[in-house]
């Protein structure tokens, strides 16, 4: 047996039996070895998250398609899906935990805070194509429930807040439910303001508002939309619970899915305490979404020959 060219002791020496090895050639055998070794020991020791993001696979929200690593932006990282250009961002399980308990009373009542566009979108699709059943789907506290309740409208509301939710329930009932525990009812419009960045399985969302709305329904609402390059002074995403960057590839995707053509307006100053010019600095990419069956084609090329920038402005 030839290439023998030792054998471990139990003291854990190697002792050299075959004759013709000189000291030399056995040095660089050991050190052979010892390099051999080395790979299965960590190289890099500056970038560890950004080896382990670029070797794990983080499949799109919306398309399913595969992501790339993009950027972190405000404490959080961010992938990006080169199908739909869908931005999400990693969750951990604390922040998890913080979006299924959802903002409490304190939802759509902050700066740039959502209630009027929730209102004034509900009164265009009422008034204007005579939508009657609508549901405002992650409402928070603003005032627009008890507003077109007033109003006589037939309006309905859920939250995922529990202490949002038991407050309202006390005063309006079956009218006002947990946002996962829908009644077997059909809306003629679901209005999501300010909800849709907050999703972690927005597909599963889609499904629920199409089983949820009538055979012509619509859903509607605002969001910040990614219309490319870096993000890291995007004030949209600075907000903790802001976990999705939509684009308009990526609503249509979302829309397709459930049988719903898109469109996107621009808006004036929607609710926000801020003069417009301020509001614009900040929000630049915000939008209003209508998703809409073919239906309602006409009425919205119609609605963008009226308006370029909807007027919606703060009460
Ligand atoms: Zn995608």
């Amino acid at each position: 047996m030839c290439g023998e060219v030792g054998v471990l002791q139990t003291s854990g020496v190697i002792e050299w039996r075959s004759s013709g090895l000189s000291t030399v050639m056995m040095k660089q055998i050991v050190n052979k070895i010892i390099r051999g070794g080395a790979r299965y020991l960590p190289q890099n020791k500056t970038k560890p998250l950004v080896t382990y993001r670029e070797n794990i696979v983080q499949i799109c929200r919306v398309c399913n398609d595969v992501t790339h690593p993009f950027q972190e932006a405000y404490g959080k990282f961010w992938y990006h899906c080169p199908n739909c250009d869908f931005l999400q961002s990693e969750v951990s399980r604390l922040l998890l935990s913080a979006l299924n308990k959802g903002q409490g009373l304190g939802a759509g009542t902050g700066v740039g805070g959502g209630g009027y566009r929730e209102y004034w979108i509900s009164k265009l699709l009422h008034e204007e194509l005579g939508l009657s059943r609508i549901l405002l789907y992650g409402t928070g506290n603003t005032p627009t429930f008890q507003k077109l309740y007033e109003e006589g409208v037939d309006v309905w509301g859920c939250d995922i807040s529990a202490d949002l939710v038991a407050d309202r329930k006390e005063r309006y009932r079956e009218r006002f439910f947990d946002a996962r525990e829908f009644p077997q009812l059909r809306f003629d419009v679901i209005i999501a303001v300010e909800v849709l960045e907050h999703l972690l399985t927005p597909m599963k969302i889609f499904k629920l508002f199409s089983e949820h709305l009538t055979s012509d329904g619509m859903v509607a609402g605002t969001t910040d939309f990614y219309e490319g390059g870096d993000i890291s002074e995007h004030i949209y995403v600075k907000s903790p619970l802001h976990i999705s960057y939509w684009s308009k590839q990526s609503l249509q995707s979302a829309a397709s899915s459930i049988g719903r053509f898109v469109s996107l307006f621009k808006l004036e100053c929607p609710g926000s305490v801020y003069p417009d010019e301020k509001f614009g600095v900040l929000w630049p990419r915000k939008r209003v979404f209508f998703l809409y069956s073919e239906k309602f084609t006409d009425y919205f090329r119609n609605l963008a020959e009226r308006y370029q920038i909807l007027p919606i402005d703060k009460p």
